[in-house]
């Protein structure tokens, strides 16, 4: 059985690990770079990315965390997707610069505008999943300005991608891990 790991320094890990379970994963709560060695693929929740980064470079995690993003599954959510981003914006802050997208913090608007929506994925996420909706939750979520040619979009909301893929790498600026559908965890679950 594979090892998930997710980053648990901050923000909703626990709802993570419960996702990673029900497809099957064995899941280690990952809080140092000791920790990164012991598991298959990684999962970066939401939270407040200003507060991980912090808590990433107080504990000297940033290098170990960027070399391992560079070749072994990950998965980011929401202040996930921003650790991961190759270019962040309002406020500019530093990042592990792995995902080629540029990324706009609280672009949804504040707290009280967070919405759950129903969007229709595109083809390669409908192929792989055998799903055709995505429940997906905002939650101040960050949005992706600019996609690189090596970016597939999986799903969009109002036109802009809020599901997208990498190679190793996924990224959803919405919480898969909120809801009961566990088809976005399994996409990743595949990649280990
Ligand atoms: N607004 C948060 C940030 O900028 C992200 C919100 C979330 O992860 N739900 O880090």
């Amino acid at each position: 059985m594979k090892t998930a790991g997710v980053l648990a320094l901050q923000g909703d890990f626990e709802a993570h690990a419960a996702a990673l379970k029900k497809v099957g994963l064995k899941v280690s709560f990952v809080r140092s770079a000791d920790g990164l060695r012991e598991v298959d693929g990684l999962v970066l929740p939401g939270g407040e990315s200003t507060t991980m980064l912090k808590l990433l470079a107080h504990d000297g995690m940033m290098a170990p965390l960027r070399a391992f993003a560079e070749t072994k599954p990950v998965f980011g959510t929401c202040a996930g997707v921003i650790l991961l981003a190759r270019e962040v914006s309002h406020p500019v802050q530093e990042s592990l610069g792995v995902l080629d997208v540029s990324v706009e913090r609280n672009a949804y608007g504040r707290q009280n505008e967070s919405r759950i929506v129903a969007l229709t994925p595109e083809e390669p996420y409908r192929q792989r999943t055998g799903a055709d909706r995505i429940e997906a939750v905002f939650i101040r979520a960050p949005i992706l300005r600019r996609t690189g040619p090596g970016v597939t979009v999986l799903a969009r909301y109002q036109d802009t991608p809020v599901l997208v893929e990498q190679g190793n790498i996924l990224a959803a600026t919405f919480h898969p891990e909120l809801t009961a559908s566990t088809d976005v965890h399994a996409l990743f679950a595949a990649k280990l």
